[in-house]
């Protein structure tokens, strides 16, 4: 069969969309100060190009990609550079970033820009083009787009599958991009299967989102082989390696990449913002981003210029009612806790998520009872009642040996199903880093 319309395992949390899945998408009004880290993406970090005193205009470069797997960071407003340091990271440590005093009375337009024409460019130029542009994974991952877009020639790829599935509780950022922009999103597709050629495309979208899967079918380009299928709802539905199995039946081998079977797989958001690219001649410079949760006093979807501080996105919808016990970045099920709201919105982050003492309230940790919940739940088909244990007194090795640690993708399943409140996930992603850690230390000796 061609295709089947969801995986094996997985849970079913609470959606929690309707905070916002009807809330059309607004722009948020530029702030004071904006926050650049040079570590938005996944790969090298980007290397400065700016020093204070600088006067930089939305758009312009502030940071340069430094190499293949790394990508630059332009200004997403007018300003003057006042500080290159340390600033808290949305993932909890200090990374260095450049800060702008944001100009209040600019009107905040472009310089004069080259809008690229995408119908004579060869594939390498529209690859070039998605670098140039900052362009990352907007799903939450920050891979450097234009990576996936040159797989090497001995892996062909045969499908471009866009993930719409957005299968995490609350989050409505893919959903309304959808609903609003889908001329922008089969634009995108247009220009991904050019730069892949691929004659084939497939927009994955679960089906708690029919108008989504409604207006997408309607405005697809006739010429376009190319079709909307609506998936189950199941968590993690978005994860790649689901989505891939969902729609096409194929699975990706432990250790191997999605273009090992012979396909690319992009985020819609993602998929959009490479669309404006070619529209406008604008790098990636802001965002749209779900702010939501019943700690939220008017959940919002917003189109965010990246660098904007947290709390200032939170401001903008409202404030914080008091019970707040938790603001996470990203889903409940995948997301971080923030330690501080000063850290800014960077490219990967596509949500705010404010929890109260009753969603986010600290629950007792017993010992696994070795009921087997967690084996049921694990889309990877894992044992993490097995790594738990492990983790417990840190054989991480042995975790990554015995048990496949790396085919783990964190989403969390197991945490969420687990009657003990074990953070099985959390203690998965503390391995992973220590892993590589003392993987970078054997490499640096
Ligand atoms: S976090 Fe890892 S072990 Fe847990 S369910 Fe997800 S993939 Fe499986
Ligand atoms: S779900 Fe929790 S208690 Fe049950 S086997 Fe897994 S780790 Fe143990």
């Amino acid at each position: 069969m061609w295709r089947k319309l969801t995986f094996s395992h997985g849970v079913h949390p609470p959606e929690h969309k309707e905070l916002t899945n009807q809330v059309p998408i607004r722009r948020m009004p530029f702030p004071d100060e904006i926050v650049l880290p040079v570590r938005q993406h996944a790969g090298r970090p980007a290397k400065p190009i700016v020093k204070p005193g600088d006067w930089v205009e939305r758009g312009d470069k502030v940071a340069e990609a430094d190499g293949f797997v790394s990508v630059p960071i332009h200004s997403s407003a007018a300003g003057r550079v006042v500080e290159v340091g340390w600033w808290p990271h949305p993932d909890g440590t200090m990374a260095e970033a450049i800060m702008i005093q944001v100009e209040k009375y600019s009107p905040q337009i472009p310089r004069p820009r080259q809008i690229p024409r995408w119908e004579g460019l060869s594939p390498q130029e529209v690859v070039s083009w998605v670098q140039k542009g900052g362009v990352v994974g907007l799903g939450g991952a920050a891979f450097p787009t234009h990576v996936k877009l040159l797989p090497p020639k001995e892996f062909p790829i045969q499908l471009l599958l866009v993930n719409g599935a957005e299968c995490e509780p609350y989050l409505t950022t893919d959903h309304r991009t959808m609903v609003e922009f889908p001329h922008r999103v089969w634009f995108g597709v247009r220009i991904m299967m050019k730069a892949l050629q691929v004659q084939r495309a497939v927009i994955g979208v679960e089906k708690n989102k029919p108008d989504a899967i409604e207006i997408l079918s309607k405005t697809r380009p006739p010429d376009l082989n190319a079709e909307v299928i609506g998936l189950t709802v199941k968590y993690p539905q978005g994860a790649e390696k689901m989505l891939i199995k969902a729609v096409t039946g194929r699975e990706v081998p432990s250790g191997k990449l999605p273009m090992h079977v012979g396909v690319v797989v992009q985020n819609v958001g993602t998929i959009s913002c490479i669309a404006e690219i070619f529209e406008t001649g604008l790098p990636l410079i802001e965002r749209v981003v779900t702010v939501t949760g019943p700690g939220v006093r008017r959940p919002s979807n917003l189109i965010v210029p990246v660098g904007t501080k947290i709390r200032d996105v939170l401001e903008f919808c409202g404030g914080l009612t008091e019970d707040v016990t938790e603001v996470i970045t990203g889903g409940p099920m995948m997301g971080g806790a923030q330690p501080n709201l000063d850290a800014p919105v960077t490219k990967g982050i596509t949500g705010i998520v404010a929890l109260t003492r009753k969603e986010a309230r600290i629950r007792q940790v017993y010992p696994c009872i070795k009921c087997g919940h967690c084996l049921d739940a694990c889309p990877m088909f894992l044992n993490p009642s097995l790594m738990g244990s492990l983790a417990q007194t840190a054989r991480y090795q042995e975790m990554a040996d015995r048990a496949h640690l790396w085919d783990c993708m964190l989403c969390g399943a197991c945490s969420y199903v687990c009657p003990s409140n074990i953070p099985l996930s959390q203690m998965f992603a503390l391995a992973k880093y220590q892993l590589s850690r003392l993987r970078k230390k054997e490499q640096a000796a």
